[in-house]
């Protein structure tokens, strides 16, 4: 709709938008979803999704199935309420067996030994997952199995060092200007490759104000912290109240420039992305977002309209996706998943190497299986597209970027460099005396 205004005898065209001036309300999500073209699920699942012009009440087909299957009586209201879908977890083996046929390793994984990191699996994200085929990717990343009760060479509870750089309990400082403060170690549906499994779901980290004091405290008192990042567990899954105070102290500290949070709720819990959540977070600015998709599955329209709205709300979105063995370790599968994120304005940011967690063995991946995925796509998509692939060194190093190689070497003054088509390409260097 377009509104025609007057001004020194010219006609001046203007969206209808620009004129509504001091309009607090976040846009309607909907009408930007109706504007999009449709999201074409990649080639395996084989199903084109359109997103429905409306913003209330959205469900997928697969979701509206699994619904009727298993919570018959439940509206789609109820359904698309975050808190429902929170306390109707799929956490126990008998709730699992009703949904879906376990193979003898899932079973074994509860009868034979016990697994450190709990079930949750939100009815949502359980409508993803694969009743028969053990071997689904989305199946595979949220049902144990006794492979992860296997310890192999090199693995650890906390190969990264984390405990040994807190200087106060939830807050690790690694880097020189950035902190990563955790807020607690729930979530509503765990990942079973999770790096911090050795604390999440346990019950060890509480948002309690005097914890949480401790940390701002630190902070208050580092003026070399720029850059705060709210992990866990999921941030998302504090109530508005208690998350707004975390933002607003965070916001007192002058020297705090952004805030990051990091959450996977877009990706397994989208229904938390309310108008009333965003409504708040879009107060405390410059806040950036670090997302949590691991498979072009993820991306339903639940979660399209979820990143809709986080974007609406001017709020950065990145994607940090973990390389996972018959998850995600293959060029098509890779460049689905980057595809979608960009339709979703969802930048990839990180793609990690799986850390060696205990237990970790049937997820990890060769690093040249990375650098391959990298080479397949640098050059053949959107720049926008290409995760830096990092190793999160063992031991506490941080993150150290892989990349393919192509300097080749020197030519007398020039360098000689590999580009995506594998040709050899000769740069100039100017002398350097
Ligand atoms: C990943 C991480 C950060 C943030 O690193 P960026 O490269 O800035 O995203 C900060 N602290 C810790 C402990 C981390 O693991």
């Amino acid at each position: 709709m377009q509104v025609t205004i007057k001004r020194n005898e010219q006609q001046v065209c203007v969206p209808a938008s620009a004129t509504q001036e001091g309009d607090d309300e976040p846009p309607d999500p909907g009408s930007c979803l109706a504007a999009m073209p449709a999201l074409t699920v990649p080639k395996h699942s084989g199903r084109i999704v359109r997103f429905p012009a409306h913003r209330a009440g959205i469900l997928s087909p697969a979701a509206r199935a699994f619904r009727k299957k298993y919570f018959p009586g439940i509206t789609t209201k109820l359904w698309n309420d975050w808190q429902w879908q929170t306390s109707n977890r799929i956490r126990t083996l008998a709730q699992l067996e009703k949904m879906i046929v376990l193979s003898d390793a899932e079973r074994a994984a509860f009868t034979q030994a016990a697994t450190t990191l709990p079930l949750g699996i939100t009815p949502y994200y359980m409508s993803l997952v694969s009743p028969d085929n053990p071997d689904q990717p989305i199946r595979r990343t949220v049902i144990p199995t006794l492979q992860e009760t296997l310890h192999t060479a090199g693995e650890a509870d906390d190969p990264l060092g984390e405990d040994a750089m807190s200087p106060v309990p939830g807050l690790v400082h690694r880097y020189p200007d950035r902190v990563l403060l955790l807020l607690s170690d729930f979530c509503s549906t765990y990942c079973r490759y999770c790096t911090r499994s050795r604390v999440v779901g346990h019950g060890a980290i509480h948002p309690s104000r005097n914890r949480l004091e401790r940390a701002f405290a630190y902070i208050e008192q580092t003026p070399a912290v720029r850059d705060v990042l709210i992990s866990g567990g999921d941030p998302l899954m504090l109530g508005e109240e208690k998350l707004a105070w975390v933002l607003s102290r965070l916001r007192q500290i002058p020297h705090v420039e952004i805030v990051r949070i990091g959450t996977k709720v877009p990706a397994v819990l989208p229904q938390r992305i309310t108008q009333r959540l965003v409504r708040m977070l879009r107060q405390y600015h410059p806040l950036w977002m670090s997302l949590h998709f691991t498979h072009p599955d993820e991306c339903t329209p639940e979660a399209y309209r979820a990143c809709a709205m986080l974007a609406d709300a001017g709020i950065p979105l990145g994607s940090q996706t973990v390389l996972l063995k018959g998850v995600n370790d293959n060029l098509d599968t890779m460049r689905a998943l980057i595809h979608n994120l960009l339709k979703m304005r969802v930048r990839p940011y990180y793609l990690y190497q799986c850390d060696p967690i205990t237990g970790s063995a049937h997820f990890r991946t060769p690093v040249e299986t990375g650098l391959d995925i990298i080479r397949g796509l640098r050059g053949f998509t959107s720049g926008y597209a290409l995760p830096t692939y990092v190793i999160d060194a063992p031991g506490g190093g941080g993150k150290i970027p892989l990349m393919p190689d192509y300097v080749v070497g020197r030519e007398n003054d020039a360098l000689v460099l590999r580009n995506y088509e594998n040709k050899l390409y000769r740069y100039p260097e100017p002398c350097n005396c």
